[in-house]
């Protein structure tokens, strides 16, 4: 039976961060306004575990949200010892964290590899430097191609965060960062487009005009793409969107590509070209039957059954769906030849 996977998400907002990235209001995401402290991240721990059926389970606790290892390591090291204790216990299978590219040295990983931790997941955002700078980063791309190979080097597995969207990034940077992501060889990868949150800079040059950013469709799109892109070297895309069930304050979004189900969005327009592009320009039949496991189920027929009504309309055919659960995810059958998408 496969395991089940739990992350025990523990938010260290803007917490030994300096920076002061144009779309970061790092309180409004995480929907935290206190630091964290070893106390409160005990207790955390505690209230998930309490709720969670250990039984054939993989058990992870994350420190997301900042810059985790901008923290002195001290605090750093306080915080680490409250969660591996419960990796020594048997209880939790490892740590992992998401920080900057410029708080990666040997002395922070070799105290990272102390306790535990497997994956470091860090906010790249973007590989083109004018990006960079318009955002506020901070940091370089050599930053990131630094720390991506002293964190494989150290053998720690390596998470890139992108973030399309953001000001000056154009069709060409978007996918020019996804190419040199491809190259660190990650282990993971998180899309993020760039959405307003209030109280940031970027909220301020939307409000005077300045910055435009993605329309939802744009935003599917290009997610879409480098979802492609990802996927073609077997590189595992593991969020696409900010979900509300990330800590999102709904509220706090002021413009941008949000949607509840993004990524469906993504994969059912993905799954509508690959039809497509499978059937060809036209279709002989009057009727085509799919069949797809009930997990695909949503994902192939779109939002409101968009795509079976573009489908519909495009080849002027009737389509029906049925459930067939031999049949893995993301396999679809159409008049009895297997389609992977
Ligand atoms: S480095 Fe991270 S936490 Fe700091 S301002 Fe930028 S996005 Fe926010």
């Amino acid at each position: 039976m496969k395991k089940r996977h739990y992350i025990i998400p523990i938010f260290v907002p803007h917490q030994g961060c300096p920076h002061d990235c144009v779309f970061c209001n790092q309180r409004e995401i995480t929907g935290f306004q206190e630091d964290m402290t070893p106390k409160k991240a005990a207790r955390i721990i505690e209230e998930y575990l309490s709720t969670m059926n250990k039984e054939n389970s993989k058990i992870e606790i994350a420190f997301y949200g900042g810059s985790f290892t901008g923290l002195e390591i001290k605090e750093q090291t306080q915080l680490l010892e409250v969660a591996y204790k419960y990796c020594q216990e048997g209880i939790v299978d490892n740590l992992r964290l998401s920080t900057r590219p410029d708080y990666i040295d040997r002395e922070i990983l070799n105290n990272l590899a102390k306790y535990n931790v497997q994956i470091i997941e860090l906010g790249v955002q973007s590989l083109a430097d004018k990006v960079l700078q318009a955002s506020c980063r901070g940091h370089t791309p050599e930053d990131v191609f630094k720390a991506s190979r002293l964190i494989k080097k150290f053998g720690f597995e390596l998470g890139i965060q992108l973030m399309p969207g953001l000001p000056k990034s154009t069709q060409e940077s978007m996918f020019y960062s996804v190419q040199q992501a491809i190259g660190l060889t990650p282990d993971l990868v998180r899309i993020y487009p760039t959405l307003v949150i209030g109280g940031t800079k970027l909220a301020e040059s939307y409000s005077e005009g300045e910055f435009t950013p993605l329309t939802l469709q744009e935003a599917v799109e290009i997610c879409k793409e480098e979802l492609k892109l990802f996927r073609s070297r077997g590189i595992p895309v593991v969020r696409i969107g900010l979900q509300p069930s990330s800590g999102v304050n709904k509220e706090a979004v002021i413009a941008g590509p949000f949607h509840p189900a993004f990524r469906q969005l993504v994969e059912s327009n993905l799954v509508l070209d690959r039809i497509k592009a499978y059937l060809g320009a036209k279709v002989d039949e009057p009727q085509l039957t799919f069949r797809v496991n009930s997990r695909f189920n949503s994902v192939l027929r779109g939002q409101k059954n968009n795509n079976l009504k573009a489908l519909q309309e495009e080849y002027g055919i009737k389509i029906e769906v049925e459930v067939d659960n031999d049949l893995d995810y993301r396999e679809i059958l159409i008049a009895e030849r297997k389609q992977i998408i």
